[in-house]
């Protein structure tokens, strides 16, 4: 069970959806988007994320109408859930509100504040989740900034090397099957080939520098942050 912050989309506008997920995973969060209000209900009782991002105009059953559903299932009844809504439903924010959700967004809205609401939803949610500060050894991982040092050097990565860097940080000494880092690392419903972790595990190798090999390959297992690294 991976700890990056699990976001579910509900939206039918991809424009919308798509332009989310980018700046979501950006940002270190795995990110499911589902189209329909009816299939979110559907896939909600499989699939618990941290947080749902909920449109209120939803084919198949209105956003509205399913945050309400929510409320009522006991194992959604806690789900943080954002409401969008349009311009023209700014009346409606109230009756968003009473139905559960615990903020909304009015279309168009700023991704950099509807970012910051998640995050502020997630610390009270979810404390410890994003920690703004990951520290292993003599690395250090800063959630806020997207920063990365190395014994107080600061190291550049690639996204996908941030997020891999993450992911171990999170569960330092824990071994990883590739499928594992792919399913928590690249999401769920992407398809990459599992070769595509050695490349992204290589090329975070060579981004921490020289010194001691932070990520242990672990034969026929996967990788894991080496632990003798972490109690160093
Ligand atoms: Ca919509």
């Amino acid at each position: 069970m991976s700890m990056t912050a699990h976001v579910m989309i509900v939206e039918d506008e991809e424009p919308l959806s798509l332009m989310l997920r980018y700046n979501l995973e950006a940002e270190g969060y795995r990110v499911d988007i589902v189209e329909r209000g009816d299939d979110a209900e559907a896939v909600l009782r499989e699939v618990t994320p941290d947080i749902l991002i909920l449109d209120w105009m939803l084919p198949g059953l209105s956003g509205i109408e399913l945050c309400r559903r929510l409320r009522q299932r006991p194992d959604t009844r806690a789900l943080p859930i954002v409401l969008m809504t349009a311009r023209g439903e700014e009346s409606e924010r109230i009756r968003g509100l009473t139905t559960g959700a615990d903020d909304y967004v009015v279309k168009p809205f700023s991704v950099p504040e509807l970012m910051a609401r998640i995050r502020a939803i997630l610390r009270r949610s979810k404390p410890g989740l994003l920690a703004a500060l990951l520290r292993a050894g003599d690395l250090e991982l800063d959630r806020e900034t997207h920063r990365v040092r190395r014994k107080g050097r600061e190291l550049h990565l690639g996204p996908t090397e941030y997020r891999l860097l993450e992911f171990f940080m999170q569960s330092p000494g824990r071994v990883f099957s590739r499928a594992q880092l792919l399913d928590g690392v690249w999401g769920r419903d992407v398809y990459v080939d599992e070769r595509t972790v050695d490349v992204h595990v290589g090329r975070l190798r060579k981004a921490l520098g020289n010194g001691r090999d932070p990520i242990r390959t672990v034969r026929g297992a996967g990788y894991s942050l080496n632990e003798e690294m972490i109690l160093k």
